[in-house]
């Protein structure tokens, strides 16, 4: 069995590329041309400088000493929070960039919901001295306040969208709709591995970065692999660089979604637990729909995971049970993150917290070796802890 990408776009039976005919030559310039881009000298050394002295890679590999003792097993953290913007998506969103410098674009648009992604495009885009455009729902603007003022600072346009729910589906059509009208100066920076072949791929290889430094890390401390690895799922995008380079071996794989307020309250983002195969940002895979195919709109704490798909490659991976999916619930996570700063002194991303509270729900054997992916920082998060917790 392949967990990677076929020669059609495929992960299994999920993956392609389903968009508009007048996407066809955007999509397919990118497509003709990524492998051969990122996989030359010139560009890796660029993408390796930036990655070392922009973003502040390699990131460490924490023993996290009181949480093992706590869970009786060995956790080690790998610190994407120390990422410059505070979280793995600046990882895709410089490789991006690069790709298209290389593919002589001027111009970058990207959509949004919680802003993070919108905060990690706008702060390649001023380090590039690129125009950047980023659509995000009305809704969601007014919900996320300082995200847009980041972005504004970094110099980005903030393109509101106003159609549907006002949320992160209709900044998506906005963003489409504008690379349609621009194809030739503009690169469409996706922020998870989700969308139309080849992004998928591209985004995973991207972050397939963390992966390789953990795997570096181990094999310093005399560790050949981990028993397990655990990463939160919103598009799937930190957990894919995570799992990248185990893929193929004998670790096991736990991918995390968001339960919300229960998976069948009606108010969650478990997409394996609730999801059929649809089409959802330009490809095929699992998603929440309604018995017509209404795409439901998610719901969780944190805005990270609130999204009514996964990628193809974690659909793949749920289906063929290479990786056990588990849902977390809003409360379930938001105590796992204030034990992680009671007993480590780090302050964790909501999305990041779920994660964590696997450890809440399952046991590991004592001598396991399990590293958790610590996605991004809880600064973002402080007033839904401190209403959480009336701080
Ligand atoms: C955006 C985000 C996520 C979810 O996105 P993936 O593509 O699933 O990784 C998880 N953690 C943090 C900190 C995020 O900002």
């Amino acid at each position: 069995m392949s967990y990677h990408i076929d020669q059609d776009g495929y992960y299994g039976r999920f993956g392609g590329a389903f968009i508009p005919e007048m996407l066809y030559p955007n999509v397919q310039e990118l497509k003709d041309n990524y492998l051969e881009i990122t996989k030359d000298p010139a560009f890796v050394k660029e993408f390796e400088a930036l990655l070392s002295t922009y973003v502040g890679r390699p990131t460490p590999l924490y023993f996290a000493e009181r949480l093992s003792e706590r869970y009786a097993t060995n956790i080690y953290l790998k610190r994407e929070d120390l990422c410059h913007t505070g979280a793995h998506k600046v990882n895709n969103t410089i490789g991006q960039i690069l790709l298209a410098k290389k593919l002589g674009k001027t111009r970058i648009i990207a959509e949004t919901g919680a802003g993070q992604h919108g905060v990690a495009t706008a702060t390649v885009c001023a380090r590039m001295g690129m125009d950047c455009i980023v659509y995000m729902g009305e809704v969601d603007i007014k919900r996320q306040a300082p995200n847009v003022a980041r972005m504004k600072l970094l110099g980005a346009e903030v393109r509101p969208a106003s159609s549907g729910s006002k949320t992160l589906k209709d900044a998506t059509n906005e963003a489409i709709r504008d690379w349609i009208n621009n194809p030739v100066n503009t690169h469409y920076i996706i922020g998870s591995v989700v969308g139309p072949h080849p992004y998928p791929d591209l985004v995973a290889r991207f972050q397939s970065v963390i992966s390789k430094e953990v795997r570096e890390q181990l094999k310093r401390l005399g560790v050949e692999k981990p028993d397990h690895v655990i990463a939160c799922v919103g598009g799937g995008s930190n957990a894919a660089g995570i799992y990248y380079h185990y893929l193929d071996e004998d670790v096991g794989l736990i991918a995390v979604e968001a339960a919300g307020k229960g998976i069948s309250s009606g108010h969650s983002a478990a997409t394996t637990a609730l999801g059929k195969m649809g089409v959802i940002h330009g490809s095929k895979t699992l998603l929440m729909q309604s018995a017509d195919g209404q795409i439901t709109e998610p719901y969780s704490i944190s805005a990270g995971l609130d999204y009514p798909g996964i990628g193809p490659m974690h659909a793949h991976l749920f289906e063929s049970g290479r990786a056990t999916f588990l849902s977390i619930t809003d409360k379930a996570a938001m105590e796992a993150g204030r034990s992680l700063a009671e007993l480590e002194g780090i302050i964790p991303a909501i999305e990041t917290a779920h994660a964590l509270a696997v450890f809440d729900q399952q046991e590991f054997e004592k001598d396991d070796i399990v590293v958790v992916n610590l996605s991004g920082r809880g600064d973002k998060d402080l007033q839904t802890y401190m209403d959480y917790y009336s701080l």
